[in-house]
């Protein structure tokens, strides 16, 4: 079994700041990711506040460079799934699909996932027009009319990305008021090509194969009325990967790893920071600070 100081479990944002920070303090450090590197930063087209970036810089290139900035301080990086963490000794067993690990401390930076709408239709039509991830699929769409349901972040700064492919985006939102940042809500209020059905929400999703055709529902009148549109982009906030920690790790109702200000997590030695700790502000210049701040409470529990 390899043996590690720190394993790092999960390569977005925290989790490769995590291993930068980890590595310069010159602690022998795996990080681990069952899908390389990137984690939802792979799925933004432009992300524009990420400090000293001005003139904005893809989620994927940004990833990219955080991970040759981590590998060139030593922290090592491999592509497995972890299947299981169980207290050992002084340390951590980290069973994975190829290997075990030992670790001395470990720090949970695993994200989250795409919450879903789980409306008529939705499951049936995956990768046949139901997408949670415009970047990955609004392609396919050019020149079409689309959906994009949620009133937040996500949802608007997707819907105007969209808007540069498909020809009409129609933003569903269950209020009359977006959560969105102002400036993200003003951008997409000025651009023609995005129009809003406030407080609808989906009933069913239908098509012959493919979508075709979302039925909404007004949650004032009840009433139903349909829009005719090629794909659904469901943007509706995320849920925490966390369903294999939590016989080890306390987590609150919806599933985020509870820790205290320390990032310390209700065992001695285990650590989380970014999308898969409860807390009220996800940025990604949040995920990447708590990945920082939990190497920095993880070297004092080493030393
Ligand atoms: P979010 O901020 O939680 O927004 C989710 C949206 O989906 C809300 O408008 C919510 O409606 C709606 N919603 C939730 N469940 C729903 C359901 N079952 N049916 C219909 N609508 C539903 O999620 P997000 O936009 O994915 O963003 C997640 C976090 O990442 C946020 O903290 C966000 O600020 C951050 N983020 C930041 C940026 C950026 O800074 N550029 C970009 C993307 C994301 P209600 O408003 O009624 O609750």
């Amino acid at each position: 079994m390899k043996e590690y100081q720190l394993v790092i479990v999960g390569a977005g944002p925290a989790g490769l700041t995590a291993g930068i920070y980890a590595g310069r303090a010159r602690i022998k450090t795996l990080v681990i990711d069952k899908l390389g590197y990137g984690g939802q930063m792979l799925l933004i087209d432009a992300v524009e506040n990420f400090p000293g970036f001005p003139e904005a810089i893809n989620g994927f290139e940004l990833a990219k460079k955080m991970y040759d900035q981590m590998i060139q301080f030593g922290t090592e990086h491999k592509v497995d799934d972890v299947k299981e963490i169980k207290k050992i000794n002084e340390g951590f067993s980290i069973k994975c699909d190829e290997e075990t690990y030992f670790a001395k401390s470990i720090i949970l930076a695993i994200g989250s996932k795409p919450r879903k709408l789980d409306a008529a239709g939705e499951t049936e039509f995956i990768g046949k027009g139901v997408s949670y991830c415009a970047v990955c699929d609004g392609n396919f769409f050019k020149g079409k009319e689309v959906a994009v349901v949620g009133g937040g972040n996500s949802a608007l700064e997707e819907a105007e990305y969209l808007s540069r492919i498909a020809s009409k985006v129609t933003v569903i939102h269950r209020r009359d008021q977006l959560r969105a940042d102002k400036i993200l809500q003003e951008r997409a209020k000025n651009n023609k090509k995005i129009v809003f059905a406030y407080n609808s929400v989906v009933d069913s999703i239908q098509g012959e194969g493919k979508v075709s055709k979302v039925v909404l529902k007004d949650v004032k009148t009840n009433k139903l009325s349909d829009i005719n549109v090629s794909a659904v982009f469901v943007l509706i906030g995320q849920i925490p990967q966390t369903e294999i920690f939590r016989g080890l790790i306390d987590v609150d109702e919806k599933g985020f790893i509870l820790t205290d200000s320390n990032f310390r997590t209700s065992v001695k030695g285990v650590f989380a920071s970014g999308d898969c700790r409860r807390r009220e502000f996800w940025q990604l210049v949040v995920a990447s600070a708590e990945g920082a701040q939990a190497v920095h409470n993880a070297l004092e529990y080493l030393a």
